[in-house]
Formats: C-alpha cells, structure tokens, sequence
C-alpha cells in the first residue's frame, strides 16, 4: 500500500539566515525522503515540503529539534497545502522584496569542525580566516542587506575556484558562507613592529609567544575592534599594560587556553563551564578559588575574573605556542574612549607604545567589545552585551516600528523598533567624551540604513543634561517624549519577559532623575509599561558634590553619619572617621548643612557606597561601582544576622547605619558586617514588596537596576521571593544597569504608542 502523502508550506522565522539553516532544511528532507524547495525571504525562510505523512512527521520533529547550533528560531507555521508535482528538494533563489528585514546573526565562535580543517585542509593549514556556515565573522563584516558577501568587508576578496566550489556545493558545510575563504584568496595577518613587518602565519605565532613570554605587551586587531595582550601572570608586564590604557582601577579581562587551565585559578559550575564554551564566548566572571593566583594588577584585589576561552582561530593557534597559562586580553582603546578599529589610528597609537601589532587586511564594520556574563542562580545575566549577542532581537506583542530609543548616559545602549522587534545597539560606553559620542551618532547611522529604519518618534532619559536627552531634543520633525529613568528600568525587564501587565517593580540603581526633580535610585514602583506610581523609596540623603560623590564614595558615608549622629559624628571612634582629613571633612559637612552643591538622592548604589567606605573598604572609586563591588566581595557567607531599618512611607536606614557603627566599634568582622548589610537589603525589599502586595493584589515582581548584578543580593531577594509564593522576573539577556534602559524606553513608548495616550 502506498503511505498516504501530504503537502505543508512553512515559515520559520527568527535568527535563521547566515548559519546554514536552508542547507539544513535540505539535509533532513533528503533523509527523509522529501520533496519540495526551500528559500530565504527577506523576513523569513520558507519551506513546501510533501511526501509520506510518517516522513512528514519525522521532518517536522528534526526541524524544531535540531535546528543549527547558531539559529535561534522564533516559530514555525505550518499550513497545509495541495499536494504538487514536485520531485526531489531543491534550495531556490532568495527573495528580496520589502523593507521587512530579517535577523543579522551575531558573530559565532569558530566551530570543532572548522578547527579540525584548520589543521590539514589544503589551503587553510593554519590559516585563521577559516570558517563555514556553523561559525565565523557575521555582524562585524556587515554593511547592507541581504547577507551577501558583496555586502560585506569580504567584498575585496574574489573567492577562489575551490572556495566557490564548497560555496556552491549544498552539501557541503560551506554552502552559502558568505565570509568563505582561504590561504589563496582570503585576508592575511601581519605583524607589524618599529623595525620590521611578518607576514607568515607561523613566524607571527612564534614572535607573538615569545613576546608574551618576556613579559611584552602587543596590540592585537580582534573580531570587533583592537584587543591589548600581555602576560596574565606577570606583574611587570600588566602593571605596564595598565599604565599604557590609563585605567587605575578596573579589572581586565584574560583568555584561558581551556576549561581545565582555568580551573587552576577559578571554580567552574556547570552553568559557568556552558557560558564558557557557547558559541558567543563571553567574558565570564568567575570566584578566585585562591589557590593559584594571576598577577595581582589584573583583578586587583576583587575575588572576580572575567575569563573567556578563545574564539578566533588565531587565539588557537596562538596559544598552541604560548608557554603561559593565560594573557590579559582587553579593549585596545586609551581611557574611556570607544575600541579603536582603524587600522592607521591604532599604528599611531600602538606603534612606538606597544612590542608591536598584530594586523590584518579587512576592514571591521562595526566595532564590538566583549560581551560580559555572570552566573547568578544558576542562569547566565548578561552585564554588557555585544560580540555574539548584538544585533538579536528582543520580539515584543505590539508595534516598534518608527521608535528611536537613545538610552542613558553611562554603558549606553540605543534600541531601533522594527515591526515588533526591539533591535538594541552594541554597547557603545559612558557618553562623556567626544569618541563615544561620535561613535554613538555614527552606530546609530548604521542601524537605521542596515535596518532600514527611518525614526518617526524619539524617547530620551528625563534628565535634562544626558547627551542622549540633547540629541532626542534636537531631531526636528520627531515627536520626543521623555520617560523616566526607573520606570525604563524595570520595562526593560517586563519587556524581556514579555510582560506587559501590572507589576510591582523593585529598581535597586546607583542614579537616575525622578519626577520630583531628586535623584532616585532605589524605588518601588507600582507599574505596567505605560506608566508607574512610586509606592516607597529609600530615604533621601544629601550628595556631597554630586558627580564627585559618586566618584568619592567616602563623602557618602559622612552624609550618613551626619543624618545619624549631626556634629558628633566627627568624635566617632571609628577608623574611618579617625582616617579623614579635618579639612575636607568640615569643607563636605559646610555643604551638607547649607544645601550647596548636595542634590538629595535616594539610591541603592550610594548607600553600598557609604558602607564599603565605612568598612574602609574603598574611600575613592577608581572605577564605576567600585565600593560596591568591594562590599559583595567581603561577604561572609552563611551569616543570617541582619541590621534594624525602619519602614515609613520612605524607608530609614538610620538604625542600621547605628548598629554598623557599634560593630564596627566592637571589632567585628567586616565580612560578617558586610553580610548583615546585605541581608538587611534584602529583608527591606521583601517587606516592602509584601506591603505592596496587600495594597494592589499582586503577586508578580521584577527585579531591575545595576544593583542586582550584586550575586548575594539577587540570588538572596529571589530566594526569599520564591519562596513565599511570588513570581519573579530578572533579567537574563538585557542587562540590569543602564545597558538595559533603552530596551524599556522603547517598551514604554511603544505600549503608549499601542494605547494611543501619547
Ligand atoms: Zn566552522
Ligand atoms: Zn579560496
Ligand atoms: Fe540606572
């Protein structure tokens, strides 16, 4: 008897295009038995397929099951279809008709296979451009749609006749990879120093290990722009890479050669290991296991690495030579400003101030860092988002399209909206210099032609002086409404989740403009996306000199005792207060009496400040979120203690602040004080959250703010919150700081738009 056969067109939409996926639609319909074609269109791929209905099924299961390791697939329809004289499978010409863009994939790390070629293909023997349809560069070589090789920094290299011919073979794993290349066509590495330029691979392996061996420092051109390197374990030579990026503080991130390396230095869950080693290779923060220790200069001081494993071919080749266990490999730039990704500017720069540069011949599109990730609860959360991660979508259940949302000022993102798809740049850096603000203008240029999107509306911050509130004032013709800080915040999470109902919105933040003109930074909010009620906030408190509180955490943590203890405060016996300049302190103590320059802020961030500069801890930050930072580290776990704090309409630290003071006069362990702090954090957002409960008869809450990238606080406040029957929602892949704040902007302009109340 002959199987009863049947017809189906589909349409897979999502990340689908560029990783080989029509090939793969090819492979299991042959396996099956299958006939009909398959085609990439400019919003989706397209499938007829008909045959016997068991096959069918069997085609179907493969489809959704195993898709390729890089496609991320939205949803499949599938409708039903008369049967057509179709024989065998065929991949037919792509359609490009309309505006609808499809996905850009990010760039993928290089896959087994493409390693393996790499040691006897001919012509890829160690040849570091190797890749297929699984890995390689994608977002970084893009300048236009379709994904074709013309529209690419590929342009410049013809293939060859035996690229072109794995290019045009379909069962080959090259099939339609667009960056295909080899030894005989494809782009080349020199090295480049004062006295000479190499041009073999394998002399530039052995100069570069000899290099890194002897403690010197070589600018490396990356995926998405310059990387410095040096020895991970030699403090000379880190201590002169810090000197050369003009960056005091910060920790830098290493490459480890593989998993087993890097658990000589670091502890590894298994979450962890699978961040590790998924094709976006990110920057990981790892615990310090204190057993083998990379220069001190690296982490200084912190018990967090960000570690990665290699993702280029070259990092493999390279360290098949290095005789070190790891290299720092951080963002070529000086400073805060952007990575450099000009070939001639980073000569000027690097040349005479590095042992050389390492080069190649094609030109990098757009400009990406590493992206950073940290394992809380035993999920990854993204903290800056952009190699392998940028420019995937965030798909939301109403109309983007026409939205231009520019984000904060500090680790601004900006985010285009395109059907319903929120699209969120790369990270582009704290917009306080005229590099970052140019590469800001110039990302933004780019989105809007490779998205083809032409901005009718345009959402900014509510602070009135962020350059990116400026640039949304000066669009003429666009309608720009302005939305607030938290409230964006706490959308970003909803609008990850797909969320779009009342919620109870905790923002534990560092600084964000309110609607009462203060600076807000620790709220809880009663809120959908179109709008919020503020229900508490912690405590205003004076900020002796605004920025340069930030900056001096120490000024904070006088502002407190102040509140606490008035004039008396300078007679504590603490050594803290023992420790400060009398000058300074009746200079800061003068402003908070009178008001001068000490805008009131109610913030998270500000208030770890505070404690980490009372423990002694970090008095001057010589890097964002520093104290914070410094304050999670200590934290002595298993410590179930909290401090007192006092719950009004506002919520008073005062008695907390009292009892530290104590402890602190009694000796007590900093770690055990550090853990008090936190759990008092916690207990203070769970009671208020409960309040909040019986006020509105909600039972959902989410999480948002640079403040829950802290480990102990948010594995802790989602614990207790879980525990007691609430649903939580934290980010995973938007980041919790400002990173994320254009996501919720375009959320929040969106939704509005959606109800027509704009
Ligand atoms: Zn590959
Ligand atoms: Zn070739
Ligand atoms: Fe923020």
């Amino acid at each position: 008897m002959i199987p009863k056969q049947k017809a189906f067109f589909l349409r897979v939409t999502g990340l689908v295009q560029g990783v080989g996926f029509r090939p793969f639609v090819y492979r299991i319909s042959q396996q099956h038995g299958l006939s009909g074609w398959v085609r990439n269109t400019n919003e989706c791929v397209e499938i007829f397929v008909q045959g016997a209905e068991q096959s069918l099924e069997r085609f179907f299961h493969d489809l959704e099951s195993h898709p390729p390791p890089a496609a991320r697939v939205r949803d499949i329809l599938r409708f039903p279809e008369a049967l057509k004289n179709e024989t065998g499978f065929i991949i037919t010409r792509s359609e490009n008709q309309s505006d609808r863009i499809t996905e850009i994939s990010p760039d993928i790390a290089v896959c087994e296979e493409c390693l393996q070629d790499m040691q006897h293909q001919t012509n890829r023997v160690h040849y570091p451009f190797i890749n297929c349809t699984h890995c390689g560069p994608r977002f970084t070589i893009i300048n236009d749609l379709p994904y074709d090789r013309k529209n690419t920094s590929m342009k410049p290299f013809p293939m060859c006749d035996s690229c072109r011919k794995e290019y045009e073979n379909v069962n080959d794993r090259r099939f339609h990879a667009q960056p295909v290349a080899c030894s005989v066509c494809g782009p080349h590495y020199s090295f480049i120093t004062k006295n000479d330029r190499i041009e073999s691979v394998d002399a530039i392996m052995d100069r570069l290990a000899g290099l890194l061996l002897n403690g010197g420092i070589v600018a490396i051109k990356g995926l998405g722009g310059y990387h410095l390197a040096c020895d991970a374990t030699n403090e000379a030579a880190v201590g002169n890479l810090r000197l050369l990026k003009n960056r005091e503080g910060k920790p830098l991130a290493v490459m480890f050669p593989d998993p087993a390396t890097i658990r000589k230095y670091a502890e590894i869950s298994e979450a962890e290991e699978k961040s590790l080693l998924s094709w976006k290779r990110p920057i990981v923060l790892l615990e310090s296991n204190n057993k083998n220790h990379l220069a001190s200069g690296v982490n200084v001081g912190l018990n967090l690495t960000g570690a990665m494993l290699p993702y280029l071919p070259f990092h493999y080749l390279l360290f098949d030579k290095l005789k070190i266990p790891a290299i720092v490999l951080t963002s070529g730039n000086i400073s805060d400003e952007p990575i450099l990704i000009d070939d001639a500017e980073a000569i000027r720069t690097f040349l005479d101030t590095t042992d050389g540069l390492l080069v190649y011949n094609r030109k990098i599109e757009n400009r990406t860092d590493d992206s950073v990730v940290r394992i809380m609860s035993d999920a990854e959360r993204v903290f800056r988002r952009s190699r392998g991660m940028t420019p995937s979508p965030v798909t939301l259940p109403f109309s983007t399209e026409g939205i231009l949302a520019t984000g904060a000022e500090l680790v601004n993102t900006f985010c285009i909206g395109k059907g319903s798809q929120a699209i969120l740049s790369q990270h582009i850096g704290d917009l306080q210099n005229t590099e970052t603000t140019s590469y800001y203008e110039e990302t933004l240029g780019k989105f809007q032609r490779l998205f083809r999107m032409k901005p009718e509306r345009v959402v900014s911050d509510l602070h009135p002086d962020y350059f990116t509130s400026r640039f949304a004032a000066r669009q003429e013709g666009l309608e720009h409404f302005k939305v607030q800080h938290h409230h964006a915040h706490i959308a970003s999470c909803m609008a990850e989740h797909g969320l779009d109902e009342h919620v109870i919105g905790v923002a534990m933040d560092g600084t964000g403009y309110g609607t009462d003109g203060n600076i807000w930074g620790a709220e809880f909010l009663y809120c959908d996306l179109a709008d919020f009620e503020r229900f508490s906030h912690f405590e205003y408190m004076p900020l002796p000199g605004g920025d340069r509180g930030i900056e001096e955490p120490w000024r904070m943590a006088v502002s407190y005792l102040f509140s606490v203890y008035g004039d008396e405060m300078k007679d504590l016996d603490l050594p803290f207060v023992k420790g400060l300049d009398k000058d300074k302190l009746s200079f800061i103590l003068n402003m908070i009496s009178s008001g001068t320059n000490s805008p009131l802020v109610s913030s998270a961030g500000r208030l770890f400040d505070a404690v980490a500069a009372l423990l002694g801890l970090c008095g001057v930050a010589t890097f964002p979120a520093e104290a914070p930072m410094r304050l999670e580290s200590i934290v002595m776990e298993k410590v179930t203690e909290q401090y007192p704090f006092i719950l009004q309409d506002d919520i008073s630290f005062e008695p907390m602040i009292r009892a530290i003071v104590e402890d602190l006069a009694s000796e007590i362990d900093p770690g055990i004080i550090a853990a008090k702090f936190h759990n008092s954090v916690i207990s203070v957002i769970f009671e208020v959250v409960k309040k909040m409960k019986v006020q509105y008869h909600c039972n959902k809450v989410v999480l948002s703010g640079g403040t829950f990238q802290n480990k102990y606080l948010l594995e802790g406040v989602e614990r207790l919150l879980e525990r007691t029957g609430f649903e939580v929602s934290s980010h995973r892949i938007i980041p919790a700081n400002d990173g994320g704040i254009a996501l919720g902007q375009i959320a929040i302009a969106a939704k509005r738009k959606a109800l027509s109340c704009v």
